[in-house]
């Protein structure tokens, strides 16, 4: 559903509700949108408040703070991300299901981990309710 700031012809602004943007083109065209206070039939979505601040200060923000870092961004935030996880965590390779098993069964001491799992036995990790961050691994050569 989405909600719609109408105004007819002599200027009443109401509100209407409409199943999506499609149906409310729909029924305006057919002169099936009338308002309540005065019956006219001529209505126009009216400005919302949104929209009519949108000019300036808009552009501004976003020119100033970027909505998604860019890819070189992005490579040194994981690569950092990589060094924190390898001071902090033992490199268990790929005994990763295994340790981290152990770990959440209480059959081992617990500590940080990482190390690979194939995506089945991640799904299966999860399953088991054992707690993992999956993360994107960049190497250091790159
Ligand atoms: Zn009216």
């Amino acid at each position: 559903m989405i909600v719609f700031d109408l105004k007819c012809k002599d200027g009443h602004v109401f509100e209407a509700w409409f199943p999506d943007s499609a149906a409310f083109e729909k029924q305006k065209a057919k002169k099936a949108v009338v308002c309540p206070m005065c019956g006219n039939r001529r209505v126009t979505k009216a400005p919302m408040a949104p929209n009519i601040a949108s000019g300036k200060s808009r552009e501004h923000e976003s020119n100033k703070t970027p909505a998604q870092p860019n890819a070189a961004e992005m490579m040194v935030m994981l690569s950092k991300l990589r060094q924190e996880v390898e001071k902090n965590a033992d490199y268990v390779g790929e005994k990763f299901p295994e340790e981290a098993r152990k770990i959440h069964y209480g059959e081992t001491e617990k500590r940080n981990i990482y190390g690979e799992a194939s995506k089945e036995e991640a799904e299966e990790l999860v399953e088991e309710g054992v707690e993992f961050q999956r993360i994107p691994w960049v190497r250091h050569d790159s």
